[in-house]
């Protein structure tokens, strides 16, 4: 029988249903980037040059199956620019990424990089596969294939590949090991979300929660409502979801609705979210059949009358179809692009907050920048110095990219690209053009 790869299945979504836009994912980055330009009157030559992707490479993976037979997969890396530093980005496993979804993925990088001030461009990787069929050694040989084929492009001071959608600790630390193997010495540096064993940093796993938490409190603040008194449903209970159930439960909210590949689970009371990440870790990872709340689907719990909304799961979840019947009055993105850039008027319109996925889920990439500093230093933190660095830093980003959306009168969304781009836009012009 196949051994099941240690891949965390929850964080595996399905498609969309039928009802769900499938917007191409570059197109609505460049809708909310030229809207951004627009208010910025952006030079069209810094436009240009920043809606072209540095570098994308493309190879093929053959990976010889436990069966002896030899498969080959497609993988990516974009390189969405270097202005601020190496760039940065997670890599996914899925079978249905492209290179159109991660090129992007690889943009969001960027602008999400300059939003919270870590000194990295963006990047975004890929592989088209469904990991779950593959066992765990053949998971391994792709993965250090995949590196072996990538070893141009990344290092710890050119290219610094993360976690992304289905990929974990493990398969960081085979990529370290590959690369180590090949440059004859340990590199740490040249990728972040590794185990804490092997230069990873303490607090990287709950980092894009925890961020996601610490910009919903200030968001919480700026409507003048008590953590304590607020209702919350969390699509997607991997490391994201959960993490950021965990911790506004811990602040007093009554989290009323969480979900996973299985649906939705209801409770107007709410959910005892230790009770449930218990639970999930007894039963496979999953959590089918959680007692004590009434089953919904994943579409419904994004209706629910609640004050705060987290989106915590894929990319395309609010879309116009949907956006009119949303009664949150904060969405934090804890996934990236989870509302569709056709509905931001729509939600804006409807008086919700949302804080978007550059600026929510930024936690993990300054975590990974924090991670890439001590592996530098030789030097590791501890977790409460990460946790407190952390967010501040999130705090700080939530109030700049305040200001921009009061100063212009924009949405946080808006705000946080015209912030993001007018820092990368301005580091550009004082670097030049190298001719
Ligand atoms: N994949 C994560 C993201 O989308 C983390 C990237 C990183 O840490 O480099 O933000």
């Amino acid at each position: 029988m196949r051994k099941k790869s240690s891949v965390d299945s929850k964080s595996y979504y399905k498609e969309p249903g039928p009802q769900f836009d499938k917007e191409s994912p570059f197109e609505s980055m460049m809708q909310r980037f030229r809207l951004a330009a627009e208010i910025l009157k952006l030079d069209d030559g810094l436009f240009q040059y920043l809606a072209s992707p540095v570098k994308q490479v493309i190879v093929s993976i053959p990976v010889v199956m436990d069966s002896g037979k030899i498969e080959v997969f497609e993988g990516y890396r974009v390189i969405h620019d270097n202005v601020l530093g190496p760039s940065k980005g997670g890599i996914r496993y899925a079978p249905d990424v492209n290179i159109d979804e991660v090129k992007a993925l690889a943009a969001w990088m960027t602008w999400k990089c300059a939003v919270v001030n870590v000194p990295f461009g963006g990047a975004k990787g890929g592989v088209r596969v469904n990991p779950h069929e593959l066992s765990q050694s053949e998971l391994e040989r792709l993965t250090r294939r995949y590196t072996a084929n990538m070893l141009e492009v990344f290092g710890p001071d050119k290219d610094i590949p993360a976690p992304d959608m289905n990929t974990n600790e493990q398969i960081m630390a085979w990529i370290m090991d590959t690369y180590s193997m090949n440059s004859q010495r340990t590199e740490t540096a040249v990728v972040t979300g590794k185990p804490v064993i092997l230069g990873g940093s303490q607090g990287r796993k709950e980092a894009t929660g925890r961020g996601v938490v610490t910009v919903t409190l200030a968001a919480l603040s700026k409507m003048g409502l008590m953590p304590n008194k607020v209702s919350v449903a969390v699509q997607g209970f991997g490391n994201v979801g959960s993490v950021s159930a965990q911790l506004m439960y811990e602040q007093g909210a009554s989290i009323i609705a969480i979900s996973d590949l299985s649906g939705g689970y209801y409770n107007k009371e709410g959910i005892n979210i230790p009770e449930a990440m218990k639970y999930v870790k007894e039963n496979k990872n999953s959590l089918e059949g959680y007692p004590g709340a009434e089953k919904i689907t994943n579409e419904e719990l994004l209706e629910l009358d609640c004050d705060v909304l987290i989106p915590a799961a894929k990319e395309d979840q609010i879309s116009r179809h949907n956006a009119g019947r949303i009664k949150a009055k904060i969405i934090a993105e804890g996934a990236n692009g989870p509302v569709t850039a056709n509905a931001d008027t729509m939600l804006d319109e409807k008086g919700i907050m949302v804080i978007p996925d550059i600026l929510a889920n930024a936690g993990g990439v300054t975590v990974s920048y924090f991670e890439w500093v001590q592996d530098r230093q030789g030097y590791f933190w501890t977790e409460e110095r990460v946790n407190r660095r952390l967010n501040r830093m999130m705090r700080d980003a939530f109030d700049n990219v305040y200001g921009v959306s009061e100063k212009y009168k924009i949405t946080l969304r808006q705000a946080a690209y015209v912030y993001a781009i007018d820092k990368v836009a301005t580091t550009l012009k004082m670097r030049g053009i190298y001719a």
